[in-house]
């Protein structure tokens, strides 16, 4: 009989870099364990998914429930299901007037999907802005929206229409014009290495936007539901999206993605001749009963208000010879490292000592920190101190 991990190296498919070979067995709180009981403190919540940290009771619980009362009954919208509504309705009291309705899919990348058809019917233009080192998802619309050529030139011919701008280049603004449909963008830019936005750029980006008539669309997938300090950064920025994406720590582990925008929007979708956008799974009732647990808990304990002592106390504890500048916005943060060289021996040396970070996307020289929201300031200080020797080894 093959062993788990051989069967997992023969049988499921890689397509990106080797992976961290960490063989999960349970995880609960802020703590991985894996299958000989060594003990990881998760510090980049499955990359800003779990940020109630893992199984939390709540979670388990609404899960629990629903699955003994229905899953799956009929394809999304054609049933009305109590998590899909009460979900819809707890999500848009928190947000501005405008962002109240809610259409539910199963990840990130699609509802960046789902974005760029919606404001290219509802404008009725094509053009379409993403900043420059934005990930946006690896499907092929929100690919388009990739700046390095590098990354998507082996799958040309890829979707047209799409420009981009520099973020928190307040000259470019000026490319959006009344030919654009909409400028989908990170109020933090996440897998470039955590760059929040300068002054008041985003303030600027919508005000040019409402000049020429674009749309503007906010990709709160990262930075959703109190990571940056606030419930959504794009209130913690002082501006208003005309769409709303948000996914990850949404469902509190399981999928689940949506978009919120206005009833005026998303009705666009609707008019003849088109299908507008259908899923299967979209709004399913479980992952809908999960993040309905998840956002009454973090509203509950008033998580998003602890984040920024929590972000101070991290800031105070990441002090090492090795690091060149912490950039964060509130428990979203990324340590860049004096040397490249050093980045996948502190990642990895981590991991022997029992705690896991990873590294960007689209940024060599630094790793991501964002655990869970929940981390006490117990266990902040002992992480660090992991940290702080894993960079020691990284020096010698
Ligand atoms: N937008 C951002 C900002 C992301 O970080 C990600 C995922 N890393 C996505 C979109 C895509 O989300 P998903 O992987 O759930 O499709």
């Amino acid at each position: 009989m093959p062993s788990i991990r051989q069967l997992f190296l023969s049988h499921v498919a890689k397509t990106n870099e080797m992976p961290l070979m960490l063989e999960v067995d349970h995880a609960k709180g802020i703590f991985i364990y894996d299958t000989t009981g060594k003990k990881y403190y998760d510090m980049n919540s499955g990359i800003s998914v779990s940020s109630l940290g893992h199984c939390h009771p709540a979670v388990v619980d609404a899960v629990t429930e629903q699955v003994q009362k229905h899953m799956h009954t009929m394809v999304y919208g054609e049933h009305i299901h109590s998590p899909q509504a009460k979900y819809a309705g707890l999500l848009t009291a928190q947000l501005a007037d405008g962002l109240d309705w809610v259409y539910f899919v199963m990840t990130g990348t699609e509802t960046v999907e789902v974005a760029m058809k919606m404001v290219r019917k509802y404008t009725g233009r094509t053009e379409i802005f993403s900043c420059a080192g934005a990930y946006h998802g690896s499907t092929y619309g929100a690919e388009a929206l990739r700046s390095d050529i590098e990354f998507t030139m082996n799958f040309a011919p890829g979707v047209p229409g799409v420009r981009h701008i520099g973020f928190n280049n307040e000259a470019d603004l000026e490319k959006i014009t009344t030919k654009t449909a909409a400028v989908i963008v990170e109020p933090v830019q996440a897998e470039s290495g955590v760059i929040p936005p300068v002054d008041d750029y985003l303030i600027k980006l919508k005000t040019r936007c409402e000049e020429v008539g674009a749309l503007l669309v906010l990709d709160e997938i990262q930075t959703g539901f109190g990571r940056t300090g606030h419930l959504f950064a794009h209130q913690k920025y002082n501006v208003t999206p005309d769409i709303l994406l948000v996914a990850k720590s949404m469902g509190g582990g399981m999928p689940i993605g949506a978009l919120v925008s206005s009833e005026e929007i998303f009705s666009s979708m609707i008019k003849k001749p088109a299908l507008g956008h259908i899923t299967t799974f979209g709004g399913h009732p479980v992952s809908c009963a999960a993040a309905y647990a998840t956002l009454s808990t973090i509203l509950d304990e008033d998580l998003p208000s602890k984040v920024l002592g929590k972000e101070k106390l991290i800031l105070e504890q990441l002090k090492h010879p090795i690091i060149r500048e912490v950039r964060s916005s509130g428990m979203m943060m990324a340590v860049e490292l004096t040397k490249r060289k050093y980045l996948k021996h502190v990642v990895a040396k981590c991991m022997e000592l029992g705690l896991i970070v990873d590294w960007f996307l689209f940024n060599d020289r630094s790793f991501r920190v964002a655990p869970p929201l929940i981390i006490t300031d117990e266990q902040i200080v002992e992480a660090c101190s992991i940290l702080r020797k894993a960079m020691d080894y990284a020096e010698e």
